[in-house]
This record gives structure tokens, sequence and C-alpha cells, in this order.
């Protein structure tokens, strides 16, 4: 079991990593895509780095880290479950338990499909890998969202699934020949208690499962009963959210979204959730 947590690696959850492994804690961080700010072509607004490309300034955060023995690892976190006193993270199918969590994953861009929240475990689902076996022998869809969507399209078949590819992009050609191929999108997934169709264009695909596989996953559907105010997750001022022992910092908690902001945050929740675990120590 890990200490602490983090998803994303962006300036708040490289700063959360480095004040948690200060303050003596285990930490494993995860990322699945380049971060906010490395498109920033100047930042001029940081104490001490200014006139700088947002590139340079996180070339400089993740040396930090690196230097502090901190790996950044590759993977989209899709899941969390309370367990009590900890929590099981589900990165891609790898399952690891941790005391505590700090969310870090960016404004979130995510756009839920009519029907999307309401099935989400109950045949929609954003992880071949975890959730695949299910539906074993029967017809599910995956929709391109993402460079993960044709591996996972091909595992599924793989073990079984009846599995239809929905893109925009040509049928790649890496694709398993016994998978069917949709060129287009998805507007709506329709089911009274479990998936029954999804819309693509002006047709309704019968489907037991939708496996949706964007790069960002909604905060509201990464944590049952997670609090958020709009798109952003609501903290008080340790960062804590209301679930005891997930944390948030940097945009995802909301405006403004600057890098001074999501540092700091990425500290208070580090430095909260050390001071929660050495508590439970002397306890
Ligand atoms: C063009 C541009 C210019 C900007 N200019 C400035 C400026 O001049 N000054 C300033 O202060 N700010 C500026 N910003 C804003 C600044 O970049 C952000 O405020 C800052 O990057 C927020 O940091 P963060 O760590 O909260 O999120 P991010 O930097 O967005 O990092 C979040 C990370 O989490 C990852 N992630 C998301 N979901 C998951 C998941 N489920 N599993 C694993 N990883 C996940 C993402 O891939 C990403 O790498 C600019 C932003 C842009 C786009």
């Amino acid at each position: 079991m890990v200490d602490i947590l983090i998803v994303g690696a962006g300036p708040a959850g490289l700063s959360a990593a480095i004040n948690a492994v200060t303050r003596g804690k285990s930490v494993r961080i995860f990322s699945n895509q380049e971060n906010y700010l490395s498109k920033a072509e100047r930042v001029d607004n940081h104490l001490g780095f200014y006139n700088m490309s947002g590139r340079e300034i996180m070339n400089k955060f993740i040396e930090h880290a690196k230097a502090m023995n901190i790996r950044v690892e590759e993977g989209k976190v899709v899941n969390i479950l309370p367990m009590g006193e900890s929590f099981m993270v589900n990165i891609n199918g790898e399952i690891e338990e941790a005391k505590k969590v700090i969310l870090a994953m960016g404004v979130s861009k995510v756009k839920e499909l009519p029907g999307e929240g309401r099935l989400l475990g109950s045949g929609v689902s954003y992880c071949a890998t975890c959730d695949g076996m299910l539906y074993r022998g029967k017809n599910a869809i995956v929709w391109d969202q993402s460079k993960e969507a044709l591996h996972e399209a091909n595992y599924l078949s793989s073990i079984g699934v009846n599995a239809t590819f929905v893109s925009k992009k040509p049928r790649p050609e890496e694709l398993n020949d016994n998978i069917k191929y949709i060129n287009g999108t998805i507007s709506e997934v329709i089911g009274d208690n479990k998936v029954e169709s999804v819309v693509t264009g002006e047709k309704n695909v019968s489907a037991d499962a939708v496996f949706i596989l964007r790069d960002a996953v909604a905060p509201a559907a990464l944590i049952e009963g997670l609090k958020t105010e709009g798109n952003f997750i609501a903290v008080n001022r340790n960062m804590e959210t209301n679930i005891e022992g997930i944390y948030a910092s940097g945009d995802i908690t909301g405006k403004p979204l600057q890098l001074s902001k999501a540092v700091s945050e990425g500290l208070i929740a580090a430095q909260h959730a050390a001071l929660q675990i050495d508590k439970t120590k002397e306890n």
C-alpha cells in the first residue's frame, strides 16, 4: 500500500508529490497525457519563473521531482473505491491501494453523453481491460476518443466480446479483422436499467455495453458520491473533498485556472494528507 496516490502530473500533482515526499510519505503519481501548462507560449506571472514557456517551466518541475526520486508513471486512473481506511485505485486495470488520494487532473473537459452517467456501471464503462470479461459473448461498442481505444477494442475481441469500433477516423489497419467498424460518433446511450443501445448518426445500434475511451474521466464518475460544483470538485481550505481521505488541487477545484494556485493547492493537499496519516499512526 502506498501512502499517497496522486492523479495527474501537472503543476498541482507534482507539487503535491514533492511535498508528500518531503514529509516522508511514499507516493505514486500517474498521468495519461500532456498537461495544460506545456501549451503556454509564455508565462510571466509565476513568482521567480518569468519570460519562460510553459514547457520550460514544466521541465523544471519534472527535473525537481526526479531529483527527489519521484517517477511519474503513465496511466489513466479510471475508478477509485473507498475501503474504509484506504482506497482501491484502478489505473487502467492495475489496482493500487492508497491511504490518501489527491486528485490533480486539471480542468475537466469531459462532456457526458445523455444516458452515460445514469448507466455508468450498468453497461457504460471507461476501461475495457477492467470490465471486458463481463461482456464475453455479448455485444460491446468501443467509442474511439483516445489513443488507447484501438488497443482496448482488440483486447475485447481477443477475450470473445463482439466488439464494434466507432470512430471519426478511417478504420485503423491494426484493428482486428473480426471487429465491426462504424465511421461516426456517439450521441446518446439508451437503456432503462442497463445499456440497450447507442445512437450513432441516424442509427440506433443495439449493445450490451459501451466503452467510452476518452483521455479524461469526469470527476464525478471517478468516485461515487464526490461533491462537484459544475465541472469542478468542491473542496475546503485543506483541499479536502466531501469524501474523507480524498483531496483535490489545481484547476480541477475551480478558478483562477493559474499555475501558482495549482502549485499552492498541491502543497496544501499533500501536507494535510501527510498530517492525517501521521495522526492515524500515533493513535
Ligand atoms: C495556452 C495556455 C496558457 C496558459 N498560460 C498561463 C499563464 O501564463 N500563467 C498561469 O498562471 N497559468 C497559465 N495557464 C494555466 C495553467 O497551465 C494551469 O492553471 C495549470 O497547468 C493547472 O495545473 P494542474 O496541475 O491543475 O492541471 P494540468 O496542468 O491540466 O495537469 C493535469 C494532468 O492530469 C492528467 N490527468 C487528467 N485526468 C487523469 C486521469 N484520470 N488519470 C491520470 N491522469 C489524468 C492530465 O493528463 C494532465 O497531465 C495556461 C494554460 C494554457 C492552456
